[in-house]
C-alpha cells in the first residue's frame, strides 16, 4: 500500500521586490532580477520540500494607465527565464485591483487563497516571502508565518503602527533582503520547527531531581547534583550532545551516590522520551566511535522503543577520585530503561577516568545523531509505523 503523501507546506511568494525589482515592470527593459534569485528559486524548487506559488498584486492592469499589453509580456518572460533555471510554479495568484477597490484578493487579504486552508497543506509550516509589511500581515492572515524580504534596518517597524498593533513580528521569523540568507534558514536548519522539551521533577525519600532539557539546544547547561566527578562527566553529555539542561539533584549523599546516580539516569532518561515524542523526522539511529589518548569508546542507540542494554566495559580502577566506576554501568542501563532505546556501549583499556569520559562523550555523540531531525521531514523512521 502506498504511504498517503505528507502534506507540504505551501511558500507564498511575492513577484516585485522580491524576484524583480520593485518598479512596475511594463516593459522588458524594467526586468531587473534581485541578485542571487535564480540559485535561490532552483534550490527551494529542487528540494521538493515546498507547493511553490506566486501571490502578486498588479494595481490596475487592464486600466488605461497600465494596459494589459504592457503588463503579460514582461510577465510571461519573467516566468520564461525562471522556467529555463528549473523554476516553475506550482500556481500564480495575480490581482489587478486597485487599493481603493478593497478587494479581498488584494494582500493582505487571502480572497484568492482559500484552497490553501482546506487542509490539503501544512499551512502552519508555510510561509510568505514578500517585501512589504503586507506580505508579512497576509502571513498572518493565513495563519502561517513570513519572511520579510527587506533590510535588517527596517526590523523596528515591525513593532510600529498597525504592524505593532497585529503583532507582526510574532509573524515574521526572518528579515533578511539576502537570497542566500533565506535558502540557508528553509533548507539548512530547522529553525520552523518547535523545539524538542520537556521539564522532569521527581522526588522520592531519597531524592529530588529536576531536569529541563531542550534537545534542540547549544550545550549550555551545567549540572549540579553534588558529586563534582558526577558533573563532570554529565557535562560531556550536555556538551557533545549539544543539549541545554537545567538539571539539579539533591539526593542522599550521606548514605552513597547509588540513589543520585540512578535517579538522575531515570530522571534525563523520561525527559529525552518525552521530549522525542512520536519521533517522526529523527535519525533514529546514532552511534559514535570516540578516542580518547589511550582509550577507544564505541556507542550506538536505536530509540527503537524497546530497552536493550549492552555493556562490554571493565574499567581499570574501582573508583575515580571519591566516584565509583560501577555506577557508571547502572547510570547507562537506567537511562536506557526510561528513554526505552537499545544501547550498547564498549571500552577498551586505559586510564578509568579516560575510559568513564570517552564513554559519556560517545553517548553525547550517538545521542545527539540519533535524535537528529532532517529538515523538513515528518517521516517515522520505522516500517513497522511506530516507535514506541
Ligand atoms: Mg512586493
Amino acid at each position: 500500500m502506498l504511504t498517503p503523501k505528507r502534506k507540504q507546506p505551501v511558500l507564498f511568494l511575492d513577484r516585485d521586490g522580491l524576484i524583480v525589482d520593485e518598479r512596475q515592470v511594463d516593459s522588458f527593459e524594467n526586468i531587473v532580477w534581485i541578485p542571487g534569485v535564480f540559485q535561490a528559486l532552483r534550490l527551494l524548487r529542487a528540494s521538493g520540500l515546498f507547493h511553490m506559488v506566486m501571490v502578486s498584486n498588479q494595481d490596475g492592469v487592464g486600466l488605461p494607465h497600465y494596459p494589459s499589453q504592457r503588463f503579460w509580456p514582461p510577465h510571461e518572460r519573467i516566468l520564461q527565464t525562471l522556467a529555463g533555471e528549473q523554476m516553475v510554479f506550482d500556481k500564480i495568484h495575480l490581482d489587478f485591483s486597485m487599493p481603493q477597490d478593497n478587494s479581498p484578493n488584494r494582500k493582505p487579504g487571502i480572497g484568492m487563497l482559500g484552497e490553501y486552508l482546506d487542509g490539503s497543506y501544512d499551512i502552519e509550516r508555510s510561509l510568505v516571502i514578500g517585501d512589504r509589511l503586507t506580505d508579512v500581515e497576509l502571513a498572518k492572515n493565513l495563519g502561517c508565518r513570513a519572511i520579510w524580504f527587506a533590510s535588517d534596518a527596517r526590523k523596528e517597524e515591525l513593532k510600529q503602527g498597525r504592524a505593532g498593533e497585529l503583532n507582526l513580528s510574532e509573524t515574521c521569523v526572518l528579515v533578511t533582503e539576502s537570497w542566500d540568507e533565506v535558502v540557508r534558514w528553509l533548507l539548512g536548519s530547522d529553525t520552523l520547527r518547535t523545539h524538542r522539551t520537556a521539564s522532569i521533577e521527581r522526588t522520592t525519600k531519597e531524592t529530588m531531581v529536576a531536569l529541563q532539557l531542550d534537545l534542540d539546544g547549544t550545550g549550555s547547561g551545567h549540572p549540579s547534583t553534588g558529586l563534582p566527578f558526577f558533573d563532570h562527566m554529565l557535562q560531556q553529555i550536555v556538551r557533545h550532545g549539544q543539549l541545554d539542561a537545567v538539571l539539579t539533584a539533591k539526593g542522599d549523599l550521606e548514605v552513597d551516590e547509588h540513589h543520585t546516580v540512578e535517579d538522575v539516569a531515570l530522571v534525563l532518561g523520561q525527559a529525552v522520551a518525552k521530549a522525542l515524542g512520536d519521533k517522526r523526522g529523527i535519525s533514529r539511529y546514532g552511534f559514535e566511535i570516540l578516542p580518547m589518548d589511550e582509550c577507544l569508546a564505541q556507542v550506538a542507540i536505536d530509540f527503537s522503543g524497546r530497552p536493550w542494554f549492552a555493556w562490554d566495559v571493565e574499567f581499570t580502577r574501582e573508583r575515580i577520585g571519591d566516584f565509583p566506576t560501577e555506577l557508571f554501568q547502572h547510570f547507562f542501563k537506567s537511562f536506557c530503561d526510561e528513554a526505552r532505546c537499545n544501547l550498547h556501549m564498549q571500552v577498551g583499556k586505559g586510564n578509568a577516568h579516560h575510559q568513564a569520559e570517552a564513554l559519556f562523550k560517545a553517548f553525547g555523540r550517538a545521542l545527539r545523531s540519533a535524535v537528529f531531525r532532517y529538515p523538513w521531514n515528518d517521516e517515522l523512521p520505522s516500517t513497522k509505523g511506530v516507535l514506541s
